[in-house]
């Protein structure tokens, strides 16, 4: 067994916890990159927060504001040209996990003038300048994770730079997520939860991973019956906020398995968001999962008597069932049976049939 864990990011969690703790920020330098999505973060009042404290500390900053759902190669090279023109000295990714992914791609490259984007793929000793986080959806777990997962389109898929960015701080404001919107809840919320469950199944899982999985899946036990709420309370929104922040700690050591190798094809072919991808094939997985103590440890932390009852929540959070032709079940199959990064952390063999009997048995 793997007894290491390392996660290095210092996490500040509260309301206006950025404001109580701008003065970190000093250090870092005297020029920032803001990068953020189209609209939420100028909404939810994180956006404006990040630019009053760097008024408040003299900090220069320019702003990306463009970076769209499951974000491109092309958009890394936007954001990371901006930043070596104007000579930044840090990066604060604000949003969802598109952004912050964002934000620790383009990192690397603005810390290394002459690579290309072909290096994010090829060249894992490259370091990033300093990443600052700040979530504003429950899921990825990016704050904890030194994962940054970026579309190729040249690829036709999603997928992970070889690089490992954490980010040095990540604030975790709850105030932020108090008016998402219910789908974008359920959707990330879900990706949130498959983090835990993967990384507690994986092969690279050890006793302080588990142990972490362990409180984060109780958490999202409690979570898991509000996801659906019109208005959440603080209090509500940053358990949510906390389960997302510990999967990602969870996955930072044990990485992510099936679910998300082969819910990057339902999202690139199908559209369908990232979260909910994974949460569509996340009964058929556990199904699939020899380990059947842990499985069922799954189950009672989440409050769930059997397997069935969780595919019956699981289909009533989605609603309407999404199909696959024969021929696209073959083709998404082939495609994660050459994934051997997220194969090698299931920790049985997994062949090319099984993948798509969990196919089939979902859509
Ligand atoms: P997202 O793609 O970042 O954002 C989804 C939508 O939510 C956007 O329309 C965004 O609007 C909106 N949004 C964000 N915060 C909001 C708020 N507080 N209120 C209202 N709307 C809000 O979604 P995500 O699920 O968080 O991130 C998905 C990406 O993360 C995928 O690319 C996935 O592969 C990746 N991921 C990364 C890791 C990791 O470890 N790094 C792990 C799992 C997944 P705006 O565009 O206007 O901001
Ligand atoms: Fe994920």
């Amino acid at each position: 067994m793997n007894n290491t864990f390392y996660m290095p990011t210092k996490i500040i969690l509260g309301e206006n916890c950025l404001n109580d703790n701008k003065n970190l920020l000093e250090p870092l330098g005297n020029k920032a990159l803001l990068v953020t999505g189209k609209h939420s973060s100028r909404i939810n009042g994180s956006l404006n927060d990040v630019e009053k404290a760097l008024k408040d500390l003299n900090i220069e900053y320019y702003l990306y504001n463009e970076v769209e759902e499951n974000p491109s190669l092309d958009t890394i090279n936007k954001i990371s040209t901006l930043g070596k023109l104007k000579n930044v000295d840090f990066v604060i990714g604000i949003g969802g996990g598109s952004p912050l992914d964002a934000s620790k791609a383009a990192a690397v490259l603005i810390n290394n003038v002459d690579a290309t984007i072909t290096d994010l793929a090829n060249t894992p000793s490259l370091s990033a300048i300093p990443v600052i986080a700040i979530p504003t959806t429950a899921g990825t777990g990016s704050e904890t994770t030194p994962y940054s997962i970026v579309t190729d389109h040249n690829l036709r898929t999603k997928r992970g730079i070889c690089q490992k960015v954490f980010p040095i701080i990540s604030f975790l404001d709850p105030s932020y997520l108090i008016n998402i919107p219910i789908s974008i809840r359920v959707n990330t919320g879900i990706d949130a939860l498959s983090h835990l469950i993967e990384g507690y199944l994986s092969s690279n899982a050890n006793i302080l991973s588990d142990s972490l999985a362990e409180k984060g899946l109780e958490y999202f036990g409690d979570c898991i019956y509000y996801l659906q709420t019109e208005k959440l309370s603080l209090n509500q929104c940053e358990k949510l906020l906390v389960a997302s922040t510990i999967a990602g700690m969870v996955i930072s050591q044990a990485g992510t398995s099936l679910p998300h190798g082969m819910g990057y094809a339902l999202t690139y072919y199908k559209n369908i968001p990232h979260g909910k991808a994974n949460g569509l094939l996340l009964k058929e997985y556990l199904n699939f999962c020899n380990d059947k103590i842990k499985v069922n440890k799954i189950l009672s932390l989440l409050k769930f008597n059997n397997l069935d009852d969780f595919g019956t929540f699981l289909e009533g959070l989605f609603g309407e069932k999404i199909s696959l032709s024969e021929k696209e079940i073959i083709e998404y199959s082939d495609f994660m049976a050459n994934n051997t990064s997220k194969l090698k952390n299931h920790p049985t063999k997994v062949t090319v049939e099984d993948i798509a009997t969990i196919y089939k048995s979902t859509l």
